[in-house]
């Protein structure tokens, strides 16, 4: 089968090789775009990461062109128009579950890094400095955790954390029966924020989880709490987690994704000006740590995201099912997990 794959990342290339053998495949490295879309000339299957646009022109052209199949290089899937895509006749599927592990271990890395300030101690060791007087921290145990949405990352970022002695609370609208097995207290939200010295975001990016974190949320935290986001950027309203820390009301920050990140991320920008405003006052404060959008960055990851694409496409192409195939009625069998059309 001939497979266009967009926002093409050189570090995937050798995974997708491998797992694509025996397809035609046809890297582009910028995201898929209404401008772009004719590169899947040709292809009976597109393959998307997060950033690319599956809106419903976009689909609607795709569909024209001829193409068939849409692989999702990625777990979440609010980008792409389901309900158009399942008009069309055009089948979806993303790779739920490629490495849990991943994310969650970066998560609890950003709270490391920014709980015992390692960026700046090591900045400081650079400069021949070695006072300790900026870099005091706090013992992990003992502490309170907030897991918002103790899905499969946030059950092991929640294990991870029970290993450093943390008591653990979670909201979760839809709780998943595993997750009674976890010595974790369900909570409503609010008690979440109220009773959490950290709150780590690991729900999907919803009509209801839009926002999550906005003014009024953050004024429930726990004055001086640590807030956490390996999820998806637009959970939190980033003016008002900016104007939080700004007064303390929130003391540090660690964050993977950004609301606007489809903009900045994945790409080197070293020559360009930072136009961004808000994202640049809030990487210039000195409580706040973010990577862009790396959580999912490891060797076991990317393997596992190829071989499950490539899976879905192979399924597809004998005329099966996946069991990862998006159907437009089971992502609303619950109205508050319906996704945000793109
Ligand atoms: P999952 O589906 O296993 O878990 C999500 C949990 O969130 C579920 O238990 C669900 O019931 C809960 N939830 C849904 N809506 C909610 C709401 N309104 N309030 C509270 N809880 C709610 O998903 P997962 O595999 O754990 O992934 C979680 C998210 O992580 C993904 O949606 C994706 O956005 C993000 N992610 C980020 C990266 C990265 O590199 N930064 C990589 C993979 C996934």
């Amino acid at each position: 089968m001939q497979v266009t794959v967009f926002s093409a990342l050189s570090f995937e290339k050798e995974f997708i090789e491998k797992a694509g053998s025996g397809h035609q495949i046809n890297y582009i490295s910028e995201p898929l775009t209404l401008e772009n879309v004719q590169s899947a000339t040709g292809s009976e299957a597109v393959c998307l990461f997060t950033h690319d646009d599956a809106s419903a022109p976009v689909l609607e052209k795709l569909k024209a062109l001829g193409v068939k199949y849409v692989a999702l290089r990625s777990a979440g899937y609010e980008h792409v128009n389901l309900p158009k895509a399942q008009e069309l006749g055009l089948k979806v599927a993303n790779v739920p579950a490629y490495s849990p592990y991943a994310i969650a271990e970066h998560t609890v890395a950003l709270l490391l890094a920014i709980n015992r300030k390692l960026i700046l101690a090591h900045e400081q060791i650079k400069q021949n400095n070695f006072a300790l007087d900026n870099l005091v921290g706090f013992d992990l145990n003992g502490k309170t955790v907030g897991i918002i949405g103790l899905g499969k990352i946030g059950a092991i970022t929640a294990k991870i954390l029970q290993g450093f002695g943390c008591r653990i609370l979670f909201y979760d609208i839809a709780p998943a029966p595993a997750s009674f097995t976890i010595p974790a207290s369900l909570v409503s939200l609010t008690e979440l924020l109220s009773q959490s010295d950290i709150v780590s975001l690991h729900a999907p990016l919803t009509e209801a989880t839009k926002y999550l974190i906005n003014a009024q949320t953050l004024s429930f935290m726990k004055k001086g709490a640590i807030l956490l986001n390996t999820s998806r950027g637009g959970l939190i309203n980033t003016e008002a987690l900016v104007a939080a820390l700004k007064i303390g009301q929130i003391n540090a920050a660690g964050l993977d994704v950004y609301e606007k990140e489809r903009a900045l991320f994945f790409h080197e920008r070293s020559a360009e000006p930072l136009t961004d405003k808000v994202f640049a006052e809030l990487i210039s404060l000195p409580n706040v740590l973010v990577t862009g959008h790396q959580a999912f960055l490891t060797r076991t990851a990317l393997h596992n995201i190829a071989e499950t694409t490539f899976y879905n496409l192979n399924t597809w192409a004998n005329g099966q099912d996946s069991e990862n195939e998006l159907a437009f009625k089971e992502t609303h069998k619950n109205e508050k997990e319906a996704t945000i059309v793109a």
